[in-house]
């Protein structure tokens, strides 16, 4: 694999005319960039050892989801690389219904050994300051200044240095253009023991990346129907491809339904090669390289480990308990009198009590008059400090609430 990946990085800087080298795509399309680094012969003993303790729960998790779309300058909404909101909406939903197994979607497979992996993916509701947003974030490339500090070596840290959520809290997605050749990346989870410190550089980058010019408007090709990302979360949940680590019959995935293939399959539906074990190739695997619209199938084994890697990884196993994943709701509290004189009485509504919030009193200068800091209780009451007049900021903090509200005080 590094060797693929070296070939890539110099063949990219030969690249003049993306258009003919799509013509050739058997030959010079990287589906996937995927490159584990951490040290996986700790990694598979851990996940075994937690294989049968966690095999029957039956939760199921929800990933916010943060989508960087990264565009060259000036490009509107919609044109070109900076896809539409609608086009991101429709490759969460497909990713849904991929990871779900949805009945009556291209997700949904009658194979025996096919699993609904019971993971899903939501637009972030709120940012990581607490902020409401619809989970994307549009990045004019121009805007930001181009790096020549040499410190963003990878593709993943070049990307991420356009816009990087809290990987703990969430999903980061990058949306960036490259010719086509590469289709996406991701990083691979870790174990939580202890001496396994990934590469920073994967820390600084926790994602996954997707070529974004797949997705534009117009745009033909065999890839365009979301299988990237149904493949690269894949890896990014600790899935192999189908045919292992680099190969070869004799190399695995560590999946006992995934019959063994020694090579990608980087073609259409029509024909089905034979697995090393003489059982046709599971080419409908979200962890080949089949084109999208063969794709619909995870299976038990590739779900176990998923989850495994959900209940457990660090940067993984946060996000299902992410407030990204939590809508901020207005009118969550009422705040009166107003003016007042010697108290203020804020009221949660019923969805905010028992929540923890933090609710200050500043004046206008910023300093803390007055505090409460605890569960949020029917009513909360902040006295009015002696001597204080004018306006007063209130503001309340809490996982779905961040609001601020004037009060005039002391006339
Ligand atoms: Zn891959």
């Amino acid at each position: 694999m590094q060797k693929k990946v070296l070939r890539l990085l110099s063949f990219l800087l030969l690249l003049v005319n993306s258009h003919h080298l799509w013509a050739q795509k058997s030959i010079n399309t990287e589906r996937c960039g995927f490159a584990p680094t951490n040290d996986l012969a700790k990694f598979e003993q851990w996940l075994k050892a937690n294989k049968t303790r966690q095999r029957t729960t039956n939760t199921v998790y929800k990933i916010p989801v943060v989508a960087h779309v990264v565009y060259s300058n000036g490009l509107k909404e919609g044109e070109k690389e900076n896809l539409s909101t609608a086009t991101i909406r429709q490759l969460i939903d497909n990713l849904n219904d991929d990871f779900r197994k949805r009945e009556g979607t291209p997700g949904y497979n009658t194979h025996p050994v096919g699993a609904d992996a019971r993971i899903e993916f939501q637009l972030a509701q709120q940012t990581p300051d607490g902020s409401p947003t619809n989970g994307i974030v549009r990045i004019d490339q121009s805007t930001v200044p181009p790096d020549t500090s040499g410190q963003y070596p990878s593709l993943m840290e070049s990307v991420a240095r356009y816009g990087y959520w809290n990987p703990e809290q969430y999903l980061n997605l990058w949306f960036y253009p490259l010719p086509k050749v590469l289709l996406g990346r991701a990083v691979f989870p870790e174990a939580d023991l202890p001496g396994m410190t990934p590469p920073e550089k994967e820390v600084k980058a926790d994602g996954v990346f997707i070529n974004s010019v797949l997705f534009q408007e117009g745009e033909n090709n065999h890839f365009n129907l979301g299988r990237t990302l149904t493949h690269e979360i894949g890896h990014f949940l600790g899935l192999f491809h189908i045919w292992g680590i680099k190969g070869g019959c004799d190399k695995d995935d560590f999946c006992e339904d995934t019959p063994p293939v020694a090579n990608a399959h980087e073609e259409g539906c029509g024909s089905k090669p034979t697995a090393c074990n003489g059982e046709p190739a599971m080419i409908e695997n979200y962890m080949d390289y089949s084109y999208d619209e063969c794709m619909n199938i995870f299976t038990q084994d590739q779900v176990a480990r998923m989850r495994i890697v959900m209940a457990n990884s660090p940067r993984r196993q946060t996000l299902a308990t992410s407030p990204g994943l939590i809508r901020l709701a207005t009118n969550q509290v009422r705040v009166y009198p107003n003016p007042a004189i010697d108290r203020i009485t804020i009221v949660p509504n019923t969805q905010l009590q028992g929540q923890q919030v933090q609710v200050g009193m500043y004046n206008i200068q910023g300093a803390l008059l007055s505090q409460y800091n605890g569960t949020a209780l029917d009513t909360i009451q902040l006295k009015i400090p002696a001597g204080t007049s004018g306006i007063v900021l209130i503001k309340i903090k809490g996982i779905a609430i961040n609001m601020v509200k004037k009060v005039l005080v002391g006339l």
